[in-house]
């Protein structure tokens, strides 16, 4: 019999019924400081795959920087992480989930990129976690570095920020792991019999963009590249449009093999084509806005003031993101239009 904890469906039942409450859970104690929100950890039907779903919205005190996903699978030989939140602490309330579901030696944990909602959580694998490989693209080493001394100035600037923005789950403690181990397009390894898949899209929304495919259980983890029932996010310098929609392509060609996707950020999705297309249309919507005033010399404000974001504007994210998104596509094509 499953518990409230097991399905994402029973948690919301269960909240309903005022079986668990859905907000406010008791502070639980970490080595680096407590979680109070609820951390509900999500199973996958029917397979050994496992989720936390982040909230939407910035990283703030009031969401305790927990604003991405994270999963892991687990096999016979040990788990494999995907990404891992955006503070030690909740890194931490992680590999207390996992400790729950298996004993198991967590062997890897991948990095779909490096921006700080999905890597601060690294520390506590790296301190706690019996030091599993991380692994990820040979892109994100810019900002990672290979020693403290040489990550990059976006990084220290990020983290400096969120030690403000995150306090106390982010402090002069916290500290940026860089990857164990890189690849460049593709890394293919078997574990207690499952073949994880692990492809470079991009850079797309970051640079080291990458997805893990679980072929055996018809998962993909999509990273920032997907985005579940909520607004993207374009509005990093980073960010490349034409790269990402070859990227959205490429997930497109894998909907024999893909049953259920986890996105970087949004619900768990079981129709991959839908996934897949709310992604590719908003990027669309948004670049042809933005293009179309770039060609007819409106000013941003006013285009954006223009645009009809009816069909975006109830959905989570828009808020904190769209206009952000807009104003980096108008740039990026006002600066195309110069060329
Ligand atoms: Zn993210």
């Amino acid at each position: 019999m499953p518990t409230c904890a097991e399905s994402r469906w029973l948690v919301l039942a269960c909240a309903l019924l005022g079986g668990m409450p859905a907000a406010a859970a008791t502070p639980v104690e970490t080595p680096y400081s407590a979680v109070s929100l609820p951390f509900e950890l999500h199973q996958v039907p029917g397979v050994p795959v496992y989720y936390i779903e982040g909230l939407s919205g910035v990283p703030d005190s009031v969401n305790e920087g927990h604003t991405s996903n994270a999963g892991f699978v687990v096999t016979e030989a040990g788990v494999v992480v995907f990404d891992a939140l955006g503070t030690p602490a909740l890194g931490y309330r992680m590999l207390q989930r996992i400790r729950e579901v298996t004993d198991k030696p967590i062997k890897y944990v991948v990095v779909s990129h490096y921006h700080a909602d999905h890597i601060y959580g690294l520390q506590a694998f790296k301190e706690h976690g019996n030091a599993p490989v991380v692994l990820a693209q040979r892109g994100t080493l810019g900002y990672a570095g290979g020693t403290a001394d040489s990550q990059g100035e976006d990084a220290a600037r990020r983290l400096e920020q969120r030690r403000q923005a995150l306090f106390p789950w982010v402090d002069e403690k916290t500290f940026i792991v860089a990857p164990d181990q890189v690849f460049d397009q593709e890394f293919t390894f078997e574990l207690g019999g499952i073949r994880f898949e692990i492809r470079h899209l991009g850079p797309a929304h970051a640079p080291g963009d990458s997805i893990m495919l679980v072929r055996d259980y018809g998962v993909l983890f999509g990273g920032d590249v997907l985005y579940g029932g909520r607004v993207p996010f374009l509005d990093s310098p980073e960010t490349d449009i034409r790269q990402w929609l070859a990227g959205l392509d490429y997930i497109a060609g894998l909907k024999d093999q893909v049953r259920y996707i986890i996105p970087g950020h949004g619900t768990l999705s079981e129709d991959a084509q839908q996934v897949v297309e709310a992604t590719r249309n908003y990027i669309l919507y948004v670049r042809e806005a933005m293009a179309r005033a770039v060609r007819d010399l409106v000013p941003f404000d006013e285009a954006y003031r223009n645009t009809d974001w009816s069909r975006y504007e109830k959905l989570p994210a828009f808020d904190a993101s769209n206009r952000g998104n807009a104003y980096r596509i108008y740039l990026d094509e006002e600066g195309r239009s110069l060329k």
